[in-house]
């Protein structure tokens, strides 16, 4: 075992030098962002002719500035763009224009879904997922398979073509939602003076969106001539983009850089909300607590808030406390997988048989709502293993693998599913497709870093003597 796992880290290492200086890059899943994203875009989606539910908006923990599209409708939005971004028209910018790509059915050569996916932190867990990616056997691999994904991404690049298709498109978008395009061209105002930097200073959006003038002076055309020109960005929508912002910079930037941007003079509800944030980071607990009592008096029907306090309390070891609190979350927001996921974790944690019955049906509708949430399977293993589920469990822990994207345990964990449900059944049925495709990945992996490893050993080497 021990084995295996530094021949994977000596992979990943190797994958890292011959993409330097591009980092890994992990998805942030959260509530909020995700209701966020499908709120503000959807509009757009059914403007582009697309079905909303077909398709899927992912935040990146990159700061850097970067948006694409990869695997067909699926838009991976970096961090850095919502923290760049002034209001929410700059990011509708944004999204309407990756929506142009969709909808041009403009193709990339980027590496599959799968492989970005493969790791994961969830937003309100500060120190779980600190736990998740320092601690777990599997971050590394996810990290690996997600440094592979970035490796192709260099060689990601619209044409100016397609860069002036999406932007008309992205801006009749906006046109038909009623939106002012002027956030998009304020957002090529921000990137325009990297257009002259070197490559490697440059953010990542101007070498896969090629900018130049002539396209700037054909959308500010287009945009210009719209009677939304000078809309405003709609007051809520921009309220809830600031909170958003708020608590990404909370959880991304050191506690005493977000502290900062948002001084205690600031009562605003973002500023109060990055603080719980970097007061959580800094393990100043009651200073988190008070930010978010505060934000829960201002809003008592606000899941989200519920859901980092009941976080900061859970982190705390004040699980007892953290249920009624999460619970609460769950109430204001019962359509949410994720904040169910959160009271679910707790229930497990308390490793109480009792409670590992209340979890099981909590954390089971919670993948059958969002079967990607491998953190949900990861507890939900947990509960049936505390219980004596021993089959479920295996099936489980073979679907959380699954769908952090490490494939070789998904392939371990079905074949003892298989093993120990009988032939035929749902279940065992399931772990089937999960082995085989597993396995598929594992020789296609295989395959394919022999050859990475004969073309870039040479380049690795020569990178480590001394000059
Ligand atoms: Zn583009």
């Amino acid at each position: 075992m021990r084995k295996v796992s530094a021949y994977l880290f000596y992979l990943f290492f190797a994958a890292v030098a011959a993409t330097a200086p591009l980092t890994a890059q992990s998805i942030l899943r959260d509530a909020e962002t995700e209701a966020f994203f499908h709120e503000i875009s959807d509009p757009l989606f059914l403007a582009a002719g697309l079905n909303p539910k077909d398709v899927k908006m992912y935040l990146l923990a990159e700061t850097s500035l970067n948006a694409f599209v990869s695997g067909g409708q699926n838009i991976f939005i970096n961090s850095g763009i919502i923290i760049k971004s002034d209001n929410v028209n700059q990011l509708l910018g944004v999204i309407s224009h990756e929506t142009g790509h969709i909808s041009g059915g403009h193709l990339t050569r980027f590496g599959d879904v799968g492989k970005i996916a493969g790791n994961t932190s969830i937003l309100s867990m500060v120190l779980g997922a600190a736990a998740i990616l320092a601690g777990s056997p599997d971050a590394g691999i996810g990290l690996f398979m997600a440094g592979q994904s970035v490796a192709l991404g260099q060689v990601l690049a619209y044409t100016r073509v397609q860069e002036s298709s999406a932007d008309q498109a992205g801006a009749s978008f906006l046109e038909a939602t009623a939106t002012s395009g002027i956030g998009h061209i304020e957002f090529f105002e921000k990137i325009r003076h990297q257009e002259i930097m070197a490559q490697v200073r440059q953010d990542p959006y101007i070498r896969s969106h090629p900018l130049n003038s002539q396209r700037i002076l054909a959308l500010n055309g287009v945009v210009k001539t719209s009677k939304y020109y000078r809309k405003p960005p709609d007051p809520l929508l921009d309220e809830k983009f600031r909170r958003l912002k708020a608590k990404i910079i909370g959880f991304l930037y050191p506690p005493a850089r977000t502290l900062n941007l948002y001084p205690i003079s600031d009562t605003s509800p973002a500023a109060r909300y990055a603080r719980v944030y970097a007061y959580h980071k800094a393990l100043e607990w009651d200073l988190a607590l008070a930010e978010a009592d505060a934000l829960i008096a201002l809003e008592p029907d606000n899941a989200y808030f519920y859901e980092i306090k009941g976080q900061i309390l859970f982190e705390n070891g004040k699980v007892r406390d953290a249920l009624p609190i999460f619970e609460k979350a769950v109430h204001h927001a019962p359509d949410q997988p994720l904040v169910a996921t959160a009271l679910g974790q707790a229930m497990v944690s308390l490793e109480d048989p009792a409670m590992m019955d209340k979890a099981i049906p909590i954390l089971k509708n919670a993948t059958r709502q969002d079967s990607g949430n491998s953190f949900a399977w990861f507890n939900l293993a947990k509960a049936y293993s505390w219980n004596g589920k021993d089959a479920e469990a295996s099936l489980a822990t073979a679907e959380r693998f699954y769908s952090a994207g490490v494939p070789p345990q998904a392939m371990m964990h079905a074949r003892r599913a298989l093993d120990s449900f009988s032939p035929g059944t749902p279940e065992w049925l399931r772990a089937q497709d999960i082995f085989f495709v597993s396995k598929e990945a594992v020789d296609r992996y295989n395959r394919q870093n022999k050859k990475r490893r004969r073309a870039t050993s040479f380049k690795f080497s020569s990178s480590n003597q001394p000059n």
